[in-house]
């Protein structure tokens, strides 16, 4: 998508991506190391969203080959996955008993719930990852990632001010008055979830991969699944003024001029953001007006 992400979304068959920046995967879907080959040794830390096949069954892969395969076998792995997920809960059982003893480096299990923050290894900025609920299952609750960066930014009453003013303001008020410290969402992924409607965790992300597995309210009303489609995502993207909107997990059902043709009738409808792509027999591709790039 960019050269910090990498990624494979389809729904039912795999969902997973891997942020470099921050050595991290968000879902852990099969097909990971098939792709990433060698650069499976750079993974420090996987975030879960939920325990749906589609977005675990490549964990065990990562784990035996991160054991076998040449690389650094030294270096550990932690998984954050939703507390109280029963199906994460069977795989963490199956990798620890299959595991133990064999593995050369620790795999640390951290079942955890919305607003948990992890810290994440980023040379620039100080860096964290930030879970949020997402409502899909039923019974246990999905989580979905938010990676945010420290940043310091002018308060609203002063946003107006000219690099000048700010100075004397900062000189005369002191740095807190005049600069507050907020999490800044470079990426925001949603994993699996219904249509979201409160935006606050999307508010202003860089880039945003949101569920739109459907094309709209009628397609889905077809399923009882618990699934977003691209015209809420579109509606989300543009309350929340996000910057790259990249659709994903949809269905393998639909031809590619189904899902252009309803991205058409949301964009008519609630805008188009800066940057726009989706996914399509897994790959992602861009949309740059009315042509098509792919990435
Ligand atoms: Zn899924
Ligand atoms: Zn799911």
């Amino acid at each position: 998508m960019d050269n910090t992400l990498t990624g494979y979304s389809k729904a039912l068959y795999s969902t997973w991506f891997y942020y470099k920046p921050a050595r991290l995967m968000l879902d852990a879907g099969e097909g990971i190391s098939q792709t990433l080959g060698k650069k499976i040794f750079g993974i420090r830390k996987i975030f879960l969203t939920h325990g749906h096949e589609d977005h675990i069954a490549g964990l065990p892969s990562v784990v035996n080959l991160r054991n076998l395969s040449n690389g650094d076998r030294e270096i550990p792995i932690a998984v954050y996955y939703p507390e109280g997920d029963p199906f994460i809960g069977y795989l963490r059982e199956y990798l620890d008993k299959k595991q133990k003893h064999r593995l050369r480096y620790d795999l640390d299990w951290h079942p955890v719930g919305p607003g948990a923050s992890v810290d994440v290894e980023v040379t620039r900025r100080h860096t964290r990852v930030r879970a949020f609920a997402v409502d899909h299952t039923r019974g246990w609750q999905s989580l979905g990632w938010r990676i945010e960066e420290k940043r310091q930014a002018i308060r609203p009453e002063f946003l107006g001010a000219s690099g000048e003013e700010i100075g004397r303001l900062v000189n005369e008020k002191g740095k807190s008055a005049v600069l507050e410290t907020l999490w800044h969402p470079m990426l925001v992924y949603t994993g699996d979830t219904r249509p979201i409607t409160d935006v606050t965790e999307l508010k202003n992300a860089d880039t945003l991969l949101i569920d739109s597995t459907f094309l709209n309210t009628e397609e889905m009303s077809e399923s009882r699944m618990s699934h977003g489609h691209i015209e809420a995502s579109f509606r989300a993207a543009a309350e929340a003024k996000v910057k790259h909107l990249v659709l994903m997990h949809l269905s393998g059902r639909y031809l590619k001029r189904d899902i252009l043709g309803a991205i058409d009738a949301a964009a008519e409808r609630y805008g188009r953001p800066p940057k726009l792509g989706y996914f399509f027999e897994g790959k992602y591709f861009e949309l740059r007006g009315s042509e098509e790039a792919d990435q």
